[in-house]
């Protein structure tokens, strides 16, 4: 078949096989170039077919060599239908991994439920013994509680006043007025329990019970801060709070894993384009701004180079790992520098529909919106056709 992009709103309901596979290539050769990470050996990534997750475990394979397990909630091609994305870069993942000879295994199912957990157990247990690094990098709208059975939507509002302010249409240009309305006491809650740390807790104390981790063992998830102009919506909103959350987690995490001499952090990240963010409004045109300063400033970094940082300067650093004043990693430093800052703001005070392409960079978001889709990469033949089914290699 022949596989073009179809979208709908934010989400592009088709995927390229081998622009899927070319982009994971991608970072796979930016990885190998650098020097080898001194870090794990055996990591477990909740989350990780796509976006700061596939990063992760792209950077601790064939940075660390490490084994790697990835979770992940992606479907295989069914008749007219492409396979979604994270599967294409799963499989490419697979197959690199097993051609370097890494061991390496998929577990594709909710993250969330009990069932998954005692896969993913078991999967260590017979094939890896125990591991020294879980990653969690799910983002999902919905979650199911494995005990209550309570199904749980996240929303991205903010709190108590209602928030205004420019969004834009990135397939369009159009930059428009967004007004958001604040969120029920029941959407903080649901958004809290969807995104916030429950689960992460949930998976180490099973991991914990189980005995399949190592003393010392580390584990990670991602959070995110930004600019005072998405504070409302993002940091001071639903989502904020649930990453409150989650960073506090991570502090109860430190406690427990300590005792046997693990760490648990929670890393601030910059915003990427992912299929996450592109779904919040605001984001995308601050994305958009954001990469043509940081680019025109020679310090753009996307989720591979955010990570391989992350992975060499702070996680793994011989100095030990710096954090700030609130016990965070902070690999969002470039992004945040007041220069940086400064520059995105007096652009986002002029940005219009007519200026938006000379201001910010949205077309390169554009771009890499497709890119996460396996569309607009060098080298593949979008009128070939070509068999959408790709098999999971080491599928577990
Ligand atoms: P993403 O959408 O690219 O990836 C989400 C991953 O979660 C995918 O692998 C998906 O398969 C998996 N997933 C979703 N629901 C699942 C489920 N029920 N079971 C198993 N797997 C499931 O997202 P991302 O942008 O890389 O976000 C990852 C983390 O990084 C999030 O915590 C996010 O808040 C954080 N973060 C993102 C940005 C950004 O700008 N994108 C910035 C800072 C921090």
């Amino acid at each position: 078949m022949i596989i073009q992009p179809k979208t709908r709103g934010f989400i592009c309901t088709t995927a390229h096989p081998d622009g899927c596979a070319a982009q994971v290539q991608k970072q796979i050769d930016y990885v190998k170039d650098k020097p080898p990470v001194k870090g794990p050996k055996n990591v477990l990534v909740i989350g990780a077919s796509t976006g700061y997750g596939l990063a992760s475990r792209i950077v601790s394979a064939f940075g660390a060599g490490a084994n790697t397990i990835g979770v992940y909630f992606d479907k295989p091609a069914e008749g007219a239908r492409t396979a979604s994305a994270g599967w294409y870069n799963s499989a490419a993942f697979e197959k690199a991994a097993s051609e370097a000879e890494l061991k390496s295994y998929s577990i594709v199912g909710d993250a969330f439920s009990d069932d998954i957990k005692s896969r993913t157990i078991e999967l260590i247990r017979s094939e890896l013994g125990k591991i020294d690094l879980i990653v969690y990098s799910v983002a999902s709208p919905r979650r199911t509680h494995p005990k209550s059975g309570e199904v749980f939507s996240s929303v991205i509002k903010p709190l108590g006043e209602t928030y205004i302010n420019k969004t834009v249409n990135f397939h369009t240009g159009d930059v428009t007025q967004a007004t958001i309305e604040p969120a029920s006491e029941d959407e903080l809650r649901q958004t809290i329990a969807v995104m916030g740390g429950e689960d992460w807790q949930m998976w180490i104390d099973q991991l914990e019970q189980a005995d399949v981790l190592t003393d010392g063992a580390t584990t990670i998830a991602y959070s995110y801060i930004g600019p005072e102009i998405t504070h409302a919506v993002y940091r001071d909103g639903t989502i904020g709070a649930a990453k409150n959350d989650l960073e506090a987690t991570a502090h109860r995490l430190a406690d427990q894993l300590g005792a046997t001499g693990g760490r648990a952090f929670v890393s601030v990240n910059k915003a990427l384009v992912t299929q996450s963010s592109a779904a919040i409004p605001v984001v995308p045109l601050y994305i958009s701004a954001l990469y043509k300063v940081m680019k025109d400033s020679g310090l753009h970094e996307n989720c591979i180079e955010q990570m391989y940082r992350l992975f060499s300067e702070r996680l793994y650093s011989e100095d030990g790992t710096p954090v700030d004043d609130k016990g965070l990693i902070r690999i969002d430093d470039l992004e945040m520098k007041p220069e940086i800052q400064a520059e995105v703001a007096k652009r986002w005070a002029e940005l219009t529909t007519e200026n938006v392409y000379e201001l910010t960079d949205l077309k390169g978001y554009n771009k890499e919106f497709f890119q996460l889709f396996g569309f607009e990469t060098d080298g593949i033949d979008y009128e070939a056709d070509i068999d959408p089914n790709v098999e999971m290699p080491n599928l577990k």
